[in-house]
């Protein structure tokens, strides 16, 4: 392969600028799809995807462009998500490329995401196409976005490519400066192989598919690979490319990227960042990896139906090897029995998980609240991290808490900028920064992660009218007055709904989660009483009254097939709650009541 006819590329942007919709455009001038095969966002090959209409998992594909200068090019186009929870499949597409397009919607111009990640490409030293999207739209500025992008970014957009990915408008102008302004990759055929493992998932007819960019070397079936950091070696069966339907090639070599198939069983062998390497000619040192993720939420998954243990467990081996980034590890709670404590990159990404969890996999999960990592200091000089707000020691042993801090970028047009400084302090944050780019608000703040992780973002849209965006950086940890808010049902403690709160806010999120909770328990045949404590001190209490209707009541007469069906509906329903002593919580109560701040 001439080198000189490759380039490698990602697309970058805020979330609904346009990603998807231009590689979408660029597969069908370039790609292996029949118009037929094209549909929209094809890259969003998962259900959630598609309904959501975000992309979650970075996608690859080949393209073969025949350019002006009467060459053809092999263009490899990286999708990538753009919200913030998934930054780091963000960081390891980036990483495989040495070209960015970034996106900007016309009409919107720059927002949080677009400088979180041209912020990621500048660091992985990529040529960077500024592209202003959406230019059919009447409200679409491309004079006004192009200044912002040189105001706010720094980067000269002076030759930006204005395009409509809708129409397809200007396409042709994005892959000629494709070929002519991004780097073709570097390598070299004769050294020994260095693939770097960019991801892996398994597939249920092929087993474990893994996705390489090949720096040196050649990778081909029949090769014995060795996979450097944990020496696992493995035949290779198949190499290939998507296209981005899967199409079988001869070989990959050097700035390739592209799948191997080598009979891989164990899931644990394909560790992202990993360099690949021939087991006969290793290479002498690894590629630099990738910068690992660091769960920065954590919540109890659990299986409504005790029977589907190990087929959670399966699962979320399964879901592992698809996304390195999320971590788990068995739990046991007195109230839900087994399970797994399992951790995130961010709600988003919890919301994620548990969906494909019960989608794919067919499983009816009950989630815990979400808590953040604290670091406990005991009395005996001991630090526990602690990623459960279960595990909390006993106060008298506790020296102090501390707890994460960010540092988070909010840009917003300066009319809502009031309510939203408003949102910031409730939530405990300290102001670093405030600036202006034409009528935009850029906002610096710290603010405690365990402030965020609730509802901080579903407030500052709302606050907007959506038109806040936001993105963080874990930054340090800080000490603070927090304690253990729990929730007792009828005086039993119910664990998954204990969380670890700041003293100041105590007992109104105690008041809103007993408020909350008496809505969403149904009325039973006895009075329930629902209470949040600290320690043994009660802040807030609420009283669900009894219930004395029969449910057959309503089946006068003796129609015993109506009756039947309806004792049949409350059986159905039954399967759904949780047991707390004598009280039955719905399985959808805990992640409302969760979900509130
Ligand atoms: P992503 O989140 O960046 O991948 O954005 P999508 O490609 O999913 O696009 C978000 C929305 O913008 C979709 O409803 C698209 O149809 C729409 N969109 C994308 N490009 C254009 C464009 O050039 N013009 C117009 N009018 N709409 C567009
Ligand atoms: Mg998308």
């Amino acid at each position: 392969t001439d080198l000189s006819l490759i380039r490698n590329f990602s697309i970058i942007a805020h979330i609904d600028h346009g990603k998807s919709t231009l590689a979408d455009r660029l597969i069908q001038r370039c790609g292996g799809l029949s118009d037929r095969e094209m549909k929209d966002q094809v890259l969003d090959s998962m259900d959630i995807e598609r309904e959501r209409g975000i992309t979650i998992k970075a996608q690859t594909v080949r393209l073969t462009y025949p350019a002006k200068d009467g060459k053809t090019y092999t263009l490899n186009l990286m999708d990538t998500p753009g919200h913030v929870d998934f930054a780091y499949e963000v960081s390891r597409s980036l990483a495989a490329c040495e070209g960015s397009l970034l996106v900007v919607d016309a009409s919107q111009g720059v927002e949080a995401q677009t400088l979180a990640n041209v912020y990621q490409a500048i660091d992985n030293n990529h040529e960077i196409i500024p592209v202003l999207n959406k230019i059919d739209l009447p409200a679409a500025e491309p004079e006004k976005v192009r200044k912002q992008i040189e105001d706010v970014i720094g980067l000269d957009a002076s030759n930006a490519v204005l395009i409509s990915a809708k129409t397809g408008l200007g396409i042709d102008d994005v892959l000629e400066a494709l070929v002519t302004r991004l780097p073709p990759p570097k390598g070299d055929t004769e050294a020994p192989l260095r693939a770097l493992l960019i991801d892996s998932w398994y597939d249920a007819y092929q087993g474990v598919v893994t996705l390489v960019r090949v720096k040196d070397g050649v990778l081909k079936a029949g090769l014995k690979v060795r996979m450097m950091s944990t020496g696992a070696a493995h035949v290779i069966e198949r190499v290939g490319v998507f296209t981005p339907k899967g199409l079988v090639v001869p070989e990959l070599g050097p700035g390739e990227v592209g799948f191997i198939i080598a009979g891989i069983k164990e899931v644990a062998d394909c560790r992202i960042g990993d360099t690949i390497t021939d087991d006969r000619r290793p290479a002498p040192e690894p590629l630099p990896g990738f910068k690992p993720s660091v769960p920065v939420v954590f919540c109890g998954l659990f299986p409504v139906d005790a029977a589907d243990y190990p087929n959670l467990r399966d699962s979320l081996a399964k879901l592992r090897l698809n996304d390195a980034s999320f971590q788990y590890e068995p739990e046991t709670s007195a109230a839900l029995g087994f399970g797994f404590r399992c951790g995130f990159l961010g709600l988003l990404h919890l919301e994620i998980i548990q969906e494909r969890l019960e989608r794919e996999f067919n499983l009816d999960l009950i989630t815990t609240a979400p808590s953040v990592v604290y670091r406990v200091y005991l009395t005996n000089g001991e630090m526990k991290e602690l990623h459960n707000p279960a595990d909390m020691p006993e106060v008298t042993r506790i020296e102090k808490i501390e707890e994460p801090w960010i540092k988070a970028t909010i840009l917003v047009p300066d009319e809502y900028l009031g309510p939203i400084l408003k949102l910031c302090e409730d939530r405990r944050g300290e102001q670093i920064d405030l600036t202006y780019a034409g009528n935009r608000a850029m906002l610096v703040y710290r603010l405690p992660l365990n402030e965020v992780v609730f509802d901080f973002y579903d407030r500052l849209k709302s606050v907007s009218r959506g038109y806040a965006s936001f993105d963080y950086q874990v930054d340090a940890y800080r000490e603070g007055d927090l304690v253990k808010l729990s929730i007792l049902v009828n005086g039993e403690p119910v664990d998954a709904l204990a969380c670890i709160v700041h003293k100041t806010h105590a007992e109104q999120r105690g008041r809103a989660l007993c408020t909350r909770l008496k809505e969403l328990i149904p009325r039973q045949l006895f009075k329930i009483a629902i209470q949040a404590a600290i320690g043994a001190k009660v802040i807030a209490r609420e009283t669900v009254s009894a219930l004395r209707k029969d449910v057959t009541a309503k089946c006068y007469g003796g129609d015993i097939t109506r009756k039947r069906k309806l004792l049949e509906k409350q059986k159905e329903g039954k399967k759904k709650m949780r047991q707390y002593g004598s009280v039955e919580i719905p399985q959808s109560a805990f992640l409302a009541a969760l979900k509130m701040g």
